[in-house]
């Protein structure tokens, strides 16, 4: 019951009413772009200039100012997040016939790329920490339930290799990336970090994705940065940056005029207009990142003293860029989770849920899976609060 006479006080009511000094009447999105730097006079520069399309000035810029500010050696800027995905685990050397092992817990793209190389996805638990995949979950589940013949693991279940593994860095909490590069060395595993959402999250002072062989990230427009559509692959590896870079540009043998393609290849590069976008927005990132994590404090204070959830925060050691904001639904409440949702959509406070886990779609439900107790629990009580940098 609440304090005002008898009326009973939903679930929903009462997260509507403690998000309202923050979201007030304003409705939007769940993450919306903010447009405050130099996105206009690039644009206009890049039209004038006739170099719209695939490769151009802007896109070399890009590339050059996104790997600094990660601290890669090599990025590659490519139409979105999921052919950065695909093209990273082609690259590497996925094959048709090949398992690779997925957090059961992330956005779809995680599986489509595995499943777009022609391999099957092969789903792991999150840990309740990071809401990722953990270094000691991925080495217990080789050790437990796969077989290490000391030069490559086969699933005994299927009897296909599993090659690879891609953590996905959730809602921009960063993983333990060294940790789960020394599991994926021990079992000479191929390690691809989804860093999609953590653009800016950094682990004992790393960027997110700088452990992986190849990592990548989303500039959709719903993540901290925008090129309208587009993703990238960072690598310290120069060798397969060029091999990324030619497999990504159709595969074709740098001559004058001939048309010759060396490999089936993909045309997947980043157009000049989105890098256009992409470069205006980048040069805002460090003040957007501060914005999100201003937006997270205030949230803290408004949401941390509860009976009903926990705000989720970084763990010691990390620092998040707060890409989505969340709170945890006590066990209690968990049969909430839905009156919560559409109470405040009714309201027109945006609000989601984390993904579906993944081994429940149904492409991927016959996939090879552990028990993903974690992603369930998640997934059943987790609900993403509205996150635009300009709510701040
Ligand atoms: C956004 C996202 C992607 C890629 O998204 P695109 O929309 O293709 O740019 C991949 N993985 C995760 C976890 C994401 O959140």
């Amino acid at each position: 019951m609440s304090d005002q006479g008898d009326r009973v006080e939903t679930m929903g009511a009462r997260l509507l009413d403690a998000l309202g000094p923050i979201v007030g009447d304003r409705g939007g999105g769940l993450h919306e772009p903010v447009f405050g730097g130099n996105e206009r006079e690039y644009l206009a520069e890049c039209v004038d200039s006739g170099f719209v399309s695939s490769v151009g000035n802007f896109v070399t810029r890009f590339e050059g100012e996104l790997a600094r500010f990660v601290g890669s050696n090599n990025a590659l800027a490519v139409v979105n997040g999921t052919s950065a995905l695909h093209l990273a685990l082609v690259a590497l050397g996925v094959k048709p016939g090949d398992e690779v092992i997925v957090p059961a817990l992330s956005f779809v793209a995680t599986a489509s790329a595995v499943a777009l190389a022609g391999a099957t996805p092969h789903f792991i638990d999150v840990s309740y920490e990071t809401w990722g995949v953990s270094p000691e979950v991925l080495s217990a589940h080789v050790r437990d339930q796969l077989v290490w013949d000391g030069e490559r693991i086969t699933n005994p279940a299927t009897g296909r290799p599993v090659t690879a593994v891609v953590p996905m860095h959730t809602l921009g909490f960063p993983l333990d990336g060294i940790g789960l590069r020394r599991v994926a060395d021990n079992y000479g595993l191929i390690l691809v970090e989804d860093a999609a959402e953590a653009l800016g999250s950094y682990k004992e002072g790393v960027h997110a994705g700088l452990a992986g062989h190849a990592s990548v990230f989303s500039f959709n427009g719903n993540k901290t940065i925008t090129t309208g559509g587009g993703g990238a692959v960072v690598t310290q590896d120069s060798e397969l940056a060029s091999r990324l870079r030619h497999l990504a540009t159709t595969a074709k043998v740098a001559h004058p005029y001939e048309f010759d393609h060396d490999d089936v290849g993909f045309n997947y590069r980043m157009p000049n207009i989105n890098a256009a976008l992409g470069l205006a927005q980048l040069e805002q990132l460090p003040d957007l990142i501060g914005k999100q994590r201003l937006l997270h404090e205030k949230y803290t204070g408004l949401l941390d003293q509860s009976d009903f959830w926990q705000m989720k925060h970084e763990m010691p050691g990390a620092s998040s860029n707060y890409w989505l904001q969340a709170i945890e639904l006590n066990q209690a409440y968990a049969g909430e989770r839905d009156e919560i949702l559409d109470a405040c959509l009714e309201s027109g406070v945006p609000v989601r849920p984390l993904w579906k886990p993944l081994n429940s779609l149904l492409p991927y439900k016959h996939s090879p899976s552990a028990p993903t107790p974690v992603a369930e629990s998640l997934y059943s009580r987790v609900i993403c609060l509205p996150s635009s940098a300009s709510l701040v």
